[in-house]
C-alpha cells in the first residue's frame, strides 16, 4: 500500500502513485483467509461492483475534472494491456464475486481496443452486468460495435443543453456530436441511457430544468450528480457546490416529483418519478447525503492500481505482482487485502480531510 501525500502538484500525482508497491501491509494479512470469499471490508460492506478506467486520456476538459491545458498522462508503458485489463477483470469475476463491471475513464472511447475488452467480459461466467460511462464524443460511430459485443447500457455525461454554455463548460465545441452519440446509444438499444449531469453555481444551474424536459422527451434516464472535491486543480468549495436540495428546489419549480418507491439497494442514486410520465429523475448527492454505508464498488485504474474509495488515499498495486508473475490466487488475495483497509465513509466533512491526489479523469469515475 502507498500513501499519498497531501496536496501535491497535479503534474507529479503520477509519479506518486505508480512506483511499485511493497507487499501487502502484513498487520491486515492475518484477517483475510487466503484464496477464499470476496472483497469484503471491515465495516461487513462487500464490493461487487467494479469500475475500470481504461485510459486517463480526455477529449474534453470539463472544468470540474480536467484545467483546461490537460494534465501529464500516463506513458504507454504504465497503463494495463488489453488483456492485463480484462485478466484482472476475470479474476475479480471468477474469484471475488464481482457482478458489475462499469468500464471508464478518462474517456473510454478513446481505448482503441474497447469492443474487444467489453466483449471479453460479457463472454465471462457468471456474466457481469457490463456498462459504460462516457462523455459520448464517437458513440454515434461507435455504439452498434459495443452493442454487438454484448455492452448492456451506457451513462453520458451532459452538463447543459447551450451550446456555448457546453463550449464554456467542456472547452470543446462538442455538443451536437454529444446529442448524437446519446440517440445513437439508444437506436443501438444500449439502454437505458442514464444522463449524468453536474451543476454549477452561476455557470449551468438554470440547465437543471431544460436537461429534465429533455431527457423526458427522449426517454433518457437523468442524474444529477453533486460536484465533488476531485478536480485536478483543487478548486472545489463547498459553498459553491450546488446541493441536492438546490437541484431539488429547482425542479420542484415547475415539476411534481414522487419519491420512487422501488428499492435502492446499493445505488448511489435517489430517484423520483416526474410528474406522470412514469419516468424517474434521480439525483447522486455525495456530499449532502452521503450513501458510503450501502457502498458495493470497487476501482482498477489504468494503471493497474486498486481503489477501494473515490477518495482513498492508499493505493494497491497489481500491475507490478501482475508483470512478475502472479498467479491468479495471489491477485485475488491481493484485491481481498486492499478492500479491508476501505474507511466507512468518505470523510469529506471532517476538518482533517483531505482530497486524493489523483483526479476523478485518472481514478475512474
Ligand atoms: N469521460 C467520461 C464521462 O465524462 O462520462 C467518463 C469519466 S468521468 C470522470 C465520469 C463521471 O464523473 C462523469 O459523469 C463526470 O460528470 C463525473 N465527474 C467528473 N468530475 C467530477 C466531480 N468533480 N464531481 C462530480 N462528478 C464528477
Ligand atoms: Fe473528460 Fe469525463 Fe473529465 Fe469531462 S468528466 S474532462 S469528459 S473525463
Amino acid at each position: 500500500m502507498r500513501r499519498d501525500r497531501a496536496h501535491p502538484p497535479i503534474r507529479h500525482y503520477i509519479r506518486a502513485v505508480t512506483s511499485p508497491s511493497p507487499l501487502p501491509d502484513p498487520r491486515v494479512r492475518p484477517t483475510v483467509t487466503p484464496g477464499s470469499g470476496g472483497l469484503v471490508d471491515r465495516h461487513g460492506r462487500t464490493a461487487t461492483d467494479l469500475r475500470v478506467s481504461l485510459t486517463d486520456r480526455c477529449n474534453l476538459r470539463c472544468t470540474y475534472c480536467m484545467p483546461p491545458e490537460g494534465l501529464q498522462w500516463l506513458p504507454k508503458v504504465e497503463q494495463l494491456t488489453d488483456d492485463e485489463v480484462v485478466r484482472l477483470v476475470r479474476i475479480g469475476v471468477e474469484h471475488l464475486g464481482i457482478r458489475e463491471v462499469r468500464f471508464t475513464g478518462g474517456e473510454p472511447l478513446l481505448r482503441p481496443g474497447l469492443p474487444g475488452i467489453v466483449a471479453a467480459t460479457t463472454a465471462l461466467r457468471p456474466r457481469p452486468e457490463v456498462s459504460l460511462t462516457t462523455n459520448a464524443i464517437g458513440l454515434s460511430r461507435m455504439a452498434p460495435a459495443l452493442a454487438a459485443a454484448g455492452l448492456d447500457r451506457i451513462n453520458v455525461s451532459l452538463d447543459t443543453l447551450d451550446r456555448e454554455r457546453f463550449k464554456q463548460i467542456t472547452h470543446r465545441d462538442r455538443l451536437p456530436d454529444v446529442l448524437a452519440g446519446m440517440a445513437a446509444a439508444r437506436d443501438a438499444g444500449l439502454t437505458p441511457v442514464k444522463v449524468n449531469a453536474v451543476l454549477m453555481r452561476g455557470i449551468n444551474e438554470d440547465d437543471a430544468v431544460p436537461l429534465l424536459e429533455y431527457c423526458l422527451e427522449h426517454g433518457y434516464e437523468l442524474r444529477f450528480i453533486e460536484q465533488m472535491p476531485l478536480d485536478a486543480h483543487h478548486a472545489w468549495t463547498r459553498g459553491e457546490m450546488v446541493t441536492a436540495e438546490d437541484i431539488l428546489a429547482r425542479l420542484t419549480a415547475t415539476h411534481t416529483l414522487t419519491p420512487d418507491v422501488e428499492e435502492r439497494g446499493a445505488a448511489p442514486a435517489e430517484r423520483w418519478l416526474v410528474d406522470d410520465t412514469g419516468l424517474t429523475v434521480g439525483v447522486i448527492a455525495s456530499v449532502t447525503r452521503s450513501f458510503c454505508g450501502a457502498c458495493d464498488r470497487t476501482r482498477l485504474t489504468a494503471d493497474g492500481q486498486i481503489r477501494n474509495c473515490l477518495f482513498a488515499r492508499e493505493e494497491s498495486d497489481l500491475r507490478t505482482a501482475l508483470r512478475s508473475g502472479a498467479d491468479d490466487a495471489e491477485l485475488a488475495d491481493r484485491w481481498r487485502i486492499a478492500t479491508l483497509s476501505k474507511l466507512p465513509g468518505h470523510g469529506i466533512d471532517d476538518p482533517s480531510f483531505l482530497q486524493p491526489s489523483r483526479p476523478m479523469s485518472a481514478i475512474g469515475g
